[in-house]
Formats: C-alpha cells, structure tokens, sequence
C-alpha cells in the first residue's frame, strides 16, 4: 500500500475528496499479539468509514488502547491520554471479587473515596 505520508493523519476524512466523516460506519478491534517495548498490549480500534459526498470507501485507525502495568494509554486522533486511577480502582474490585464474602458498603466505600483525595 502506498500511502503519501501527510503531516495531518486524519482518518475521519475522506482521502479522495476530503469530506469529513462525523463517524465510522463500523468499528472493530485488533489485538496485537505481542507487548510493546513496556510490556503493554495494544488494543488498535479500526474503523471502515464511508464518503457520503463521493461514496468512496475506506479503512482507518480510530484510536489506539495501551494497556500493561497498572496503566491505560488512550491514543485518538493525536491525543494521548492515561489513565491510572481507573485501572488501579479496577484491579482493586477484581482482587475483592475473588475474596470469598463481598459485602458492599456504601459508607465505606464513599470514606475510602474522600481518602483518596479525588
Ligand atoms: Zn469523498
């Protein structure tokens, strides 16, 4: 595939007549097999969007998922974000699911957020 490399990569625009698509018409997942230099495996999300202007058809990258050691690395269009706290808080409810009794207590777990300091 011979791609001209551009400096804005925008898959939400058609690369034949250069409309903009609010959204993909389908979206799904690829998962690399192998982890990245940081042990984190990538979650790619691929769109297939089509032109409404000129009814060209294409695939893109939507947004790239990293997840590995206690951490989540969102890439969308440029945009990187991580996110910490919330695969923290995750494990955390996973590790109390596999305790044998689960009681939930809304008291608890408001104190255990103002500790946080959220
Ligand atoms: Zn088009």
């Amino acid at each position: 595939m011979a791609r001209k490399s551009k400096k804005k990569k925008d898959p939400f625009v058609c690369p034949k007549c250069g409309t903009r698509v609010s959204e993909p018409k389908k979206t799904w997942q690829l998962v690399s097999p192998l982890p990245d230099s940081k042990g984190r495996i990538t979650v790619t999300v691929m769109g297939s969007f089509e032109c409404p202007n000129c009814g060209y058809k294409w695939r893109g990258v939507v947004s790239k998922i990293k997840i590995g050691n206690d951490e989540v690395e969102v890439e969308a269009r440029g945009k990187k974000k991580e996110i910490k706290d919330e695969v923290k808080r995750k494990s955390e409810v996973q590790e109390a699911r596999e305790g044998e009794v689960i009681e939930l207590d809304l008291d608890e777990i408001e104190k255990e957020f103002e500790g946080e300091g959220v």
